[in-house]
């Protein structure tokens, strides 16, 4: 079975679980990940908000506009990245995701990470960052390439502002882009590392 159709099958399972779970019987879709399954590179948000519920695609709002063409921009379209949330209903209001609702939304995303398999997952904001790096503060580690291990896998993970905080905060948005045009030398340097580099010695160099 191809990525897409292994996928595929995830959003199924979803749909049909959805009157289970929580958020389920507030009347707002499911929004499935979007893009391409081949791709390296996996984008993880929040939640979707009023427009992405509408229309079933994550980050087309304002903030998904401001994600989308910084990252189009850098040579990443978005129909070339994985976009995905850790939620994938809208919470009512767009507030915060509870932790009751990430609990039971994890095992679509931890499955959709399996699948993808990216060199680099960029979390956007502290939910996302918090599953990987669960103490740490997004303002001393945005921008900063973590090793971390996760199930039986290492990921490479790069902790972001989320690009809705980088709206109301001209500061926060110079932070957002610049950690951006991080990523193509950190794709170059995971392409290039061998098994022996220290993460610390060489991505040093792979960040200036
Ligand atoms: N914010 C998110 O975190 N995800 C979306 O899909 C849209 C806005």
């Amino acid at each position: 079975m191809s990525k897409a159709e292994q996928l595929q099958k995830i959003y199924q399972k979803l749909e049909k679980d959805l009157p289970k779970l929580p958020l389920g019987d507030i009347g707002e879709n499911t929004v499935p990940g979007d893009g391409d399954p081949e791709s390296e590179i996996m984008f993880i948000g929040e939640a979707p908000g009023y427009y992405e519920s509408i229309e079933r695609k994550p980050f087309i709002g304002r903030s998904g506009q401001l994600f989308v063409n910084t990252s189009a921009e850098l040579g990443y379209p978005r129909e070339k990245v994985y976009i995905s949330n850790i939620v994938k209903v809208r919470p009512p209001d767009n507030r915060d995701p509870l932790p009751k609702e990430i609990a039971a939304y994890r095992p679509y995303l931890d499955e959709e990470i399996e699948i993808i398999q990216p060199k680099l997952i960029v979390t956007l904001g502290r939910f996302s960052m918090q599953k990987f790096l669960p103490d740490v503060k997004i303002s001393q580690v945005h921008g900063r390439l973590h090793k971390v291990k996760w199930k039986d896998r290492t990921l490479y993970i790069l902790p972001m502002y989320h690009p809705a905080a980088a709206l109301r905060n001209p500061q926060t948005k110079a932070s957002f882009v610049s950690d951006f045009q991080k990523i193509p030398k950190i794709i170059e340097w995971l392409h290039n590392k061998s098994e022996s580099d220290t993460l610390e010695a060489s991505i040093k160099e792979a960040l200036l």
